[in-house]
C-alpha cells in the first residue's frame, strides 16, 4: 500500500494514477496513516501551506524523514520542495531527502503555467516521452553528487533520482500518466 500526503494540494489525482497500476493506496494526514506503508506521495499543491500543515506536528515530519530510509517516496511540484535541501525559503519546510536546490515559482505566475513532454531518463533505457503540467513550478538550480538525473525538459533538469527516492518539478499525473509512479513504486 503506497501513501499520499493529503494534507492540501493535489493528492487525489495521485490517488487516481495509483488505482489505474492496481496499487492500493490510503490518504495520508496524521502519523498514525504512514504505519505499513511501502511508499509515500508528496504532492503538489502550495509548499507553505504544506509547510504549515506539516510544522504542527514536529512528530510526523521526524517519522516521514525515518520512513525515507527504508521506504521510496515520489514528490512531485510542491512535493519536490519540501523533499529538497534547500529552497531559500524562511516559510518552507525543506525534509533533505534528496540533495538538491530549488527556486520556487520559478517559470513565473500562474498565466505561465504549460504542459508539454518531458523525457525519462531511468537507468540505462532509452529516454521515453511522457506529457506533464508546469503549474507554478519551481527549477532545480543545483544537484548533489549522489543525485541521478531523471528527466529532463529541454535541456533542463525536470526530475531526480536519489537512490530509492524521485522528485519532479512537474506534474505527469495531471496527465494521466503512470510511468513514474510504476518506476518508483513497481519497479
Ligand atoms: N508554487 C508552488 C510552491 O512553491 C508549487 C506549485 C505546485 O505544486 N504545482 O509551493
Amino acid at each position: 500500500m503506497v501513501g499520499v500526503l493529503a494534507l492540501q494540494g493535489n493528492f487525489a489525482s495521485h490517488i487516481h494514477i495509483l488505482n489505474k497500476i492496481d496499487i492500493e493506496s490510503r490518504l495520508v494526514k496524521s502519523v498514525e496513516d504512514l504505519s505499513g506503508l511501502e511508499g509515500l506521495i508528496l504532492p503538489g499543491g502550495e509548499s507553505t501551506t504544506m509547510s504549515n500543515l506539516l510544522l504542527r506536528d514536529q512528530n510526523f515530519i521526524d517519522r516521514i524523514k525515518l520512513f525515507s530510509d527504508n521506504k521510496p517516496i515520489l514528490g512531485t511540484c510542491a512535493g519536490l520542495i519540501l523533499m529538497a535541501k534547500n529552497s531559500f525559503d524562511k516559510k518552507v519546510l525543506n525534509m533533505n531527502i534528496i540533495d538538491i536546490e530549488v527556486n520556487r515559482n520559478a517559470y513565473g505566475r500562474q498565466v505561465h503555467s504549460f504542459d508539454d513532454s518531458i523525457s525519462v531518463e531511468y537507468k540505462n533505457n532509452e529516454p521515453l516521452s511522457i506529457r506533464a503540467s508546469f503549474i507554478r513550478a519551481p527549477k532545480i538550480t543545483n544537484i548533489g553528487e549522489d543525485v541521478e538525473i531523471l528527466c529532463k525538459y529541454n535541456s533542463e533538469i525536470v526530475g531526480v533520482k536519489k537512490g530509492m527516492h524521485m522528485a519532479v518539478t512537474c506534474h505527469p499525473e495531471l496527465q494521466d500518466e503512470v510511468l513514474l509512479h510504476k518506476l518508483c513504486f513497481k519497479s
